[in-house]
This record gives structure tokens, sequence and C-alpha cells, in this order.
């Protein structure tokens, strides 16, 4: 089935494979498809918004044909496609290598979010990225995936401050027509059209598709005129508050994703959960077999046999639960089609530590799967510990919840001019084989000078975008306060952190300014200065949050701190890439153990960026000694535990990184600062990166899981 949509009827014969390159994602990791785009935009159009589907739908005709009869642009073009065919089209890969089985039916992948690109902004934080680069790799890995998600039309908040530091937020409206992705479409051409019939009110969606290089990702739109103002709201955004209508966006995603692949006809042989939100995907899957036959619990145990969960929330508040009442409105005529009684059904999503009156997700999804997993070694213990009641009978390290510590798709996060370099110092197969640590022990071969000035050129980079995003708020008239909170005097050779998080109250982004008297002298140093970029957005009903962003705020401002604090408006993929790459050091200090892993740290360690945190998330696992910096943040929640805390992390800045960093040679270089670069990345590219991760999802979960699948389609 070929539903990709000629959108772009401008496109030249020779080059119209083009369309098809804008509309899979693929592009976006793959530098030389970048630059293919890039070159485009040279001869007309500006590259817009690094989108190329709104690029070529505003290109003049007049251009793409010079284009395509350009032979350098040609070259190109063929050489691309060359690649993209190799990758995306062909069977060769590490899973069919490994697992062998060709036959197989893909694995259904669920999460309420994704992270993938800025032209796709269905995102809210740590979660998508992980779903987004997980989709990425089972791609490069050829892990046969299908996506299901959400397309939230009018979800994307645009952050802007106030001129007093107040989180504004604008949303903006999704241009389907400009975006990656097509509509989908029945067997007949119609626009398909799903009802999820439970509800009284009768929802309707539409589906639309990105595609991730191999794997097509379903995106689930119920902003459409068949439904009502109340209905359509339903995926307009992220996490609303309300919990009816949190009830049914879940509903709509676990059931109504499911029809998807029913109504599409693709049969999976796996359900892979990523966090609880999707978790009725289990029960649809149930019903589809009772309905062609089987009692409830064979079905159930053939569904529970092949569905692997993986929880992402260390705090028992963050679980989403709903009352009984809620429950029998929405679920009532459907519990009847499990061949169930409602006692039974309520009793899969019980959780006795909590509320006898709820049905916990988490509780349901545990229950209901047979491969369970944490993001961390560290969140694997606390989710043990969390969820021991479930298994009343067991000890702690019994608890069957494994682990499988997150990791970041490496080809995405990677800076261009460094991936450059590594072509030249660690051989052809560098990226092809990123897992395998040795590889990376070639790293030293790198000149320390060399290293340092592509880095600096990175940092000089996003110095440069920080300047220019104030500019564009300058010409608005935007308050001088805004301006001067931008960045506009930093400086490239000045050491800078960078703290790029959701604010939240639990990452303390404003740990670092506990002792301001403190903080003023580190800053402000006359001849070894420090400047800190924050950036980050706060949930929009999160009072806490909005303070914290404006306390940041009121600093940067304050010219006692010689414009050396920043607040960059707006954060997001694009910006986290300028900053992951060009900063020197990542601050990443939350109260353990609420980090189930953290990933923006990967991110920035696997481009020389290495890390100071607090010993929690993946940082527990990642740090040795030699490439960053860690403190124990310990004792959690009390007042006591900032000061001390913040004592620590003062210290460390003080006695170890100020120094090291200035620590510099006639030619300006500081070799034992590289030194840590270099540490930093042989440790973070090959064991924190998403193909480490989605080789053991696959040999530790995905193959035990089919070999299940096809036992149990043989006995039937
Ligand atoms: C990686 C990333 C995150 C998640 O970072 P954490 O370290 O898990 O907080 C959030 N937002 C953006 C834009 C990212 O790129």
């Amino acid at each position: 089935m070929d539903d990709y949509e000629p959108k772009f009827p401008n496109l030249p014969e020779r080059i119209s494979r083009l369309g098809e390159l804008a509309c899979n994602l693929w592009w976006s990791w793959h530098p030389e498809a970048r630059a293919l785009f890039y070159m485009l935009a040279g001869r007309g159009s500006e590259f817009k918004a690094q989108n190329p589907v709104s690029q070529l739908f505003e290109m003049d005709g007049s251009v793409l044909d010079a284009a395509a009869k350009d032979s350098r642009f040609l070259r190109r073009y063929d050489a691309v496609m060359a690649r993209f065919d190799a990758d995306v089209n062909s069977y060769q890969s590490w899973f069919y290598s490994k697992i062998r089985d060709p036959g197989m039916h893909p694995i259904a992948y669920f999460s309420a979010e994704y992270g993938l690109h800025h032209s796709l902004p269905f995102y809210a934080g740590g979660l998508g990225f992980l779903a987004g680069d997980f989709l990425k790799e089972c791609s490069d890995l050829g892990v046969p995936a299908v996506g299901v998600g959400f397309m939230y039309p009018e979800g994307y908040l645009h952050q802007r401050l106030s001129p007093d530091g107040w989180q504004m937020n604008e949303s903006e409206s999704l241009d389907r027509s400009r975006a990656p992705i097509c509509r989908v479409r029945d067997e007949d051409g119609q626009t398909l059209t799903i009802k999820v019939p439970i509800v009284e009110r009768s929802i309707y969606f539409e589906v639309w598709k990105a595609q991730i290089g191999r794997v097509p990702l379903y995106l689930i739109d119920t902003d459409i005129e068949a439904n009502d103002p109340w209905n359509r709201g339903i995926s307009s955004r992220l996490y609303i508050g309300d919990a009816e209508q949190r009830l049914v966006h879940e509903m709509i995603l676990g059931i109504g994703g499911t029809q998807i692949l029913e109504a599409l006809g693709i049969k999976h042989s796996i359900l892979h959960l990523n966090e609880g939100h999707s978790a009725f995907a289990i029960l649809e899957r149930i019903r589809e077999k009772v309905e062609k036959g089987s009692s409830y619990k064979d079905a159930a145990d053939q569904v529970r046999s092949t569905t692997v969960f993986t929880t992402h929330t260390p705090v028992p508040a963050g679980h989403d639960v709903f009352s009984f009442e809620l429950m029998d409105k929405y679920f009532g005529s459907y519990i009847p089609l499990l061949d169930l009684d409602r006692d039974e059904f309520y009793r899969l999503g019980r959780d006795s530590s909590n509320s006898s009156s709820h049905f916990n997700m988490t509780a349901f999804a545990l229950r209901m799967s047979a491969f369970r997993n944490a993001v961390s070694k560290m969140h694997g213990i606390v989710t043990r510990k969390m969820w021991h009641h479930l298994w009343p009978g067991l000890s702690d390290g019994d608890l069957p919840i494994s682990y499988i510590t997150n990791g970041v798709h490496v080809p995405t996060w990677i800076a261009p001019s460094l991936a450059a370099m590594f072509n030249r110092y660690l051989g052809p197969n560098w990226l092809a084989d990123h897992d395998n640590p040795s590889i990376w022990q070639l790293v030293d071969d790198i000149p320390d000078a060399e290293l340092w000035h592509v880095h600096r050129l990175l940092k000089m980079s996003l110095i440069a975008v920080m300047k220019e995003r104030a500019r564009e708020r300058w010409k608005e008239h935007a308050d001088l306060n805004i301006i001067m909170a931008s960045g506009m005097l930093f400086d490239p050779n000045t050491l800078t952190l960078g703290f790029a998080r959701r604010f939240a109250a639990y990452k303390r982004a404003n740990l670092i300014l506990h002792d301001l008297n403190r903080l003023k002298c580190i800053l402000n140093h006359p001849r070894h200065p420090v400047q800190i970029i924050f950036a980050g957005k706060a949930h929009p009903s999160d009072n806490e949050g909005l303070q914290l962003i404006q306390q940041v705020f009121n600093i940067a401002r304050d010219p006692n701190y010689g414009g050396r604090i920043a607040f960059i408006e707006d954060y997001d993929e694009e910006l986290a890439q300028y900053l992951v790459h060009g900063v020197d050091v990542w601050l990443n200090n939350p109260q353990p153990p609420f980090e189930a892993s953290g990933t923006s740290g990967m991110k920035a360690g696997i481009n020389g960026v290495p890390q100071l945190s607090v010993l929690d998330g993946w940082w527990l696992e990642g740090y040795i000694g030699t490439n960053g910096w860690a403190f124990d943040g310990a004792n959690s929640g009390s007042n006591g535990s900032e000061e001390s805390d913040s004592e620590e992390l003062y210290t460390i800045l003080e006695r170890q990184i100020v120094p090291l960093y200035y620590d510099k040679d006639d030619s300006g270089v500081s070799s034992k600062w590289v030194r840590v670069m270099k540490e930093s990345i042989k440790n973070a590219a090959p064991k924190f990166s998403s193909r480490r991760m989605v080789k053991e999802y696959a040999l530790e979960f995905y193959q035990n899981a089919l070999r299940h699948a096809n036992e149990t389609s043989l006995q039937a």
C-alpha cells in the first residue's frame, strides 16, 4: 500500500523523488540529505524552518527546473536516493541477521507523544524524545515496527516571556498540508475515519501518517468536523488536566489506536507500551480475540505474553488513575465484550497501596504485560519498591520488573561538524557500529586542538543563534529586559554552563541561585568568568514552575550578574540541538530519586559536553570519574539538602571545573579539559545510544515474546 501523496506538482520528473524524501523524516538524521535540501534552498528560497515539505511547496517551478538540469545537484540527488533505498527499502539489517524471522508481524509501539523534529511538534518533553529516538533506531536496525500516537494540531505551546518574566503561551496550529505527514485513506481512496463506538457520544477521528525511515507512525486526529467541540478538543493538546477528557484521550489512544491497525490490516506480533497512557490497547487486543471466540483467560494470556510495558514515572502521584465512577460511564458497555464482570475488570487496575476506588493505569499495565521495565538501573530499584505490593510473595530484588537504560539516537543528536571529524579519525564504520565501545577508543587520536576548535565553533553558533533570536525580539519592540536577559553580552571565550529542562520544581533550576553572592563572584571572576544559559518551559498550570522561570529571569536581567546569565525563550528540539552541541558543561541537579533517567545529558555527552550532575537517573551508571562531575544530593526533600547540594555545586565549580577549563596553553587550548570531553564522548556514545537500548529491547524482550507469539499461533 503506497499512500504517499504527491504534494508537489511543480517537481520535475528527474527529481520527483525529492517529494518522497521530504515526507520521510529519514532526511533529518542524514546530513547528506539535509545538504541536498540546503543546496536547493541556496537557489532561491530559504530552507524554511528546516522543513523541506514547506520548502518544496513554496519553491518556484523555475528553480526546481534548473536544479533538475544541474549535474552537480543531480549527482548528489542520485547518491542520496541510492542511500535512502539501501536504508529504507531493503531487508538487510541487524534485526533480520539476528532474529531471522522475515515473516513476523511488526511490533506496535504506542506512545502519547513523539519528539521527532521541530516540524512535527507532537511532544512535551523527555518521554516524547525517547519515543521519537526509539522509532528512528528501529528503522536503522531494521526492527519491524509501527508507531501509534496523536498529532495534537492545536497543542504546541510557544513560550514568550512578559517584561516581568512571566511565561505567556502562544499556541501554534499545525498546518497539516505543510507538515511532513500524509493523510491515510481507506481502500477506496476515501479519508479513513474511525469511530470509537464505546462512548455515548461516538467519537470519530482521522488518521495521518509520518514516515520515520522504514517505520510508519500513525497519528490520531480528533479535531475534525464530525465531532462536537468537546470531542474535538481531546487530541488538540497534550496532557489535558480534566480527568474525563484524559480518560477519553487514553481510550482513543489505546482502543482507537488498535483499531487503526485493524482497519489497515496491520497485524502486530508484539504490543509495546511506552508509559501507561496507552494501556487500554491491551484491552482492545483481548476484545478482538474474545470476539473471535477465545475465552477471556486464553485471550488475556496470549496478549500478556506478547506485551512489553515501559514505565517512566518514579513518583506515585505521576501515574494516571481514574475513579470507578468515571470508568463506569465509559467502560460500562465495554466490559461485557471482554467476557468479564465489573469486579474482575476493576481488579486488573487496583492499586491497594493507594486508592481502592480508582483504576490505576500503571498497575493495570504491570499486571497485563509479561515484559516490564524501568528506564535506568536506579529507576528499576525505585519502581520495584513502588510496586512491590502487586507481588506480595516476592522480595524486592525478585520482582519481575527489569530495567533497560534509555539512550539517545546518535545520528540525530551528534553535531554535523563533530560527525565529520569522526569520519576522519574513527574510520568509515564508526556510525554504523557506534554501540561498539572499542571504536570510540580512537577518539584519543583526535588532536586536542582540533576537538577544542570544533567545539568552539559550535559554541559560537549557539551564541549567534541566541543573538539572532534576541534581534528578532528587539525588532518586535520587546522590552529591554527581555533582550538583556537573552545573552546579548555572551562571549565564546567564557566557560558556559547549560541548563535546559522542563521547569518543574523537582528539577531545581534555581539550585545554583541558592547563594547569590557566591554565584556573583563565580560569574564575574576577572580572569576566569562563567556564564550560564537557562531554557525550558513550565506546564501552563504549574505555578511553581512558572515562578521558577520568573526567578531565573529576574537574575538574568539584573546588572549585578554582568549579563552572564541568559534565559532563552521557547526551548524546543531546534534550540536543544544548539545547546547540547555548544555549551561547555551540561548542568543537571534534580532532587533524587525523581529523575527516572534523563536524556539531555546523554545528548550533551556524545558531543563532548560533560555533565555536572547529581547522582540520579542515568548518571549513576554514566559517571566513571573522568567524564564529568557528580555530587550526591543524597537527602532529598528538606531545605537542608538544598543548602548542602548547592554548596557541593559551587565547590565543584570553583575548585574543579573553572580551573580546569582555564588551564590553557599558549595556543589557548586546555588539554586537560579536552581529556574530559574525550572521556565523555567515549563513554556516552556507545553506552547511552538508542542503538544499545533498542538492541536490548529486541534481545531481552522482543525475541522472547516472538517465541511466545509463534507458539500460541501454532496452537490456535
Ligand atoms: C532531550 C530533550 C528533553 C528531555 O531531556 P531531559 O534531560 O530528560 O529532561 C526535553 N526537551 C527537549 C527539547 C529535548 O531535546
